[in-house]
């Protein structure tokens, strides 16, 4: 049955009134306001996935006991819908969320939700909730699939009931007033994943265990924390929720490679094609904490940048740490960082044509 899940629609009876909903996209913020529709599906060991449903947006009932609550078992995806000029609604690379969060799911000895039904669900929300998606400007509505453990049941193992939700929040454009770059804290006490771990997963337990290290930037005045690895606390890994990319003086670009430690971003991965399109070579290697140091004081490394879907491309202002700080070229971001935001930006609004075939039609 779990094959051809498909997701039943129950209209919320209580929706929004226009002019409700119109005051909240008049100022979504980020995170603060949902939909009127929620998904939402559970498995079980003995039926695997069913119950599967688009419904009302609220509170779910759980016991006290539930799985999640003790042993972390949970995964979650981000992705947008996009309003392009023609008022239809896109997706970008929904697919390769999908499979990300079937990849997470093993990790996190979670049941694997058909690729299907995952786009299902995210298809069916974002049709019904449609109205809900902002327009002008870099404004989305932010998709939050997730899953957990919700078995009530206090035992240490794989849940033997998991529920599969997803949520929808407009979201307004990240930065009001033109992008502002970024000044980083290196944490040189926390890592935030160590090899055999849980660093390529997108888990909750990762960002539980970056706020403390992300707390100690904001303290330092920074913005966001970077993380090294866990072993020799020498490679560049990523930041709390986003991936890294430099541009060096022959205008070569370099990204951390995919160490089993960090997160394959959805963002990472179509940078990697966008500044080919571009014409820069582009190098997944290490890159360590001596070589971004070295490199924004000689000039060797002119650009450098932080990607997700959240925050799509922020521009790197300095990199601080204990006992100094380097700030890279004038820190006002550059040339590559622009074009390389405009390029993602113009094809997830359909300002441009979409040659690789990213964009997905909702509705
Ligand atoms: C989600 C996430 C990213 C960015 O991934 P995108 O698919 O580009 O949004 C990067 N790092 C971490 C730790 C993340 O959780």
């Amino acid at each position: 049955m779990s094959a051809d899940l498909q997701f039943t629609v129950e209209p919320n009876t209580q929706s929004a009134s226009d002019d409700q909903r119109a005051a909240i996209l008049a100022n979504p913020g980020f995170g603060q306001h949902f939909t009127d529709h929620m998904a939402i599906a559970t498995w079980t060991a003995e039926l695997g996935w069913h119950d599967a449903r688009i419904t009302a947006f609220g509170p779910l009932e759980l016991s006290p006991a539930t799985a999640v609550f003790h042993y972390a078992q949970t995964i979650f995806e981000g992705m947008k819908a996009y309003r392009h000029p023609d008022d239809s609604i896109h997706t970008f690379r929904p697919d390769a969320n999908a499979a990300r969060f079937n990849r997470s799911a093993r990790r996190l000895a979670l049941p694997e939700l058909p690729e299907a039904a995952f786009l299902d669900s995210v298809r069916k929300l974002v049709e019904i909730d449609r109205d809900w998606v902002p327009g002008g400007g870099e404004t989305s509505l932010y998709l939050r699939p997730f899953m957990f453990g919700s078995d009530p049941f206090l035992g240490v193992r794989p849940s033997a009931q998991v529920t599969y939700c997803a949520i929808a929040s407009p979201a307004g454009s990240y930065f009001t007033g033109g992008v502002k770059p970024v000044r980083i804290w290196l944490s040189q006490e926390y890592t935030r994943a160590a090899p055999g771990g849980t660093g390529a997963a997108k888990t909750g337990g990762n960002y539980a265990s970056s706020l403390l290290a992300q707390a100690e930037a904001i303290e330092q005045g920074c913005d966001q924390v970077a993380f090294l690895d866990a072993i020799e606390k020498k490679w560049v890994e990523e930041l709390g929720g986003m991936n890294l990319y430099f541009v060096l003086d022959d205008g070569s670009v370099i990204t951390p490679e995919l160490s089993g430690t960090i997160l394959e971003g959805v963002t990472r991965d179509s940078i990697l094609k966008l500044v080919t399109d571009l014409g820069h070579t582009v190098t997944e290697r290490k890159i360590s904490i001596d070589e971004w140091r070295e490199g924004a004081t000689s000039g060797r490394i002119r650009e450098v940048f932080a990607c997700g879907t959240a925050a799509v491309i922020t521009p790197v202002a300095s990199l601080k740490w204990d006992g100094g700080e380097v700030q890279v070229a004038d820190g006002n971001g550059g040339p590559v960082t622009a074009a390389v935001r405009s390029a993602l930006l113009d094809l997830q609004y359909g300002r441009s044509q979409d040659t690789h075939g990213w964009t997905t039609r909702i509705c």
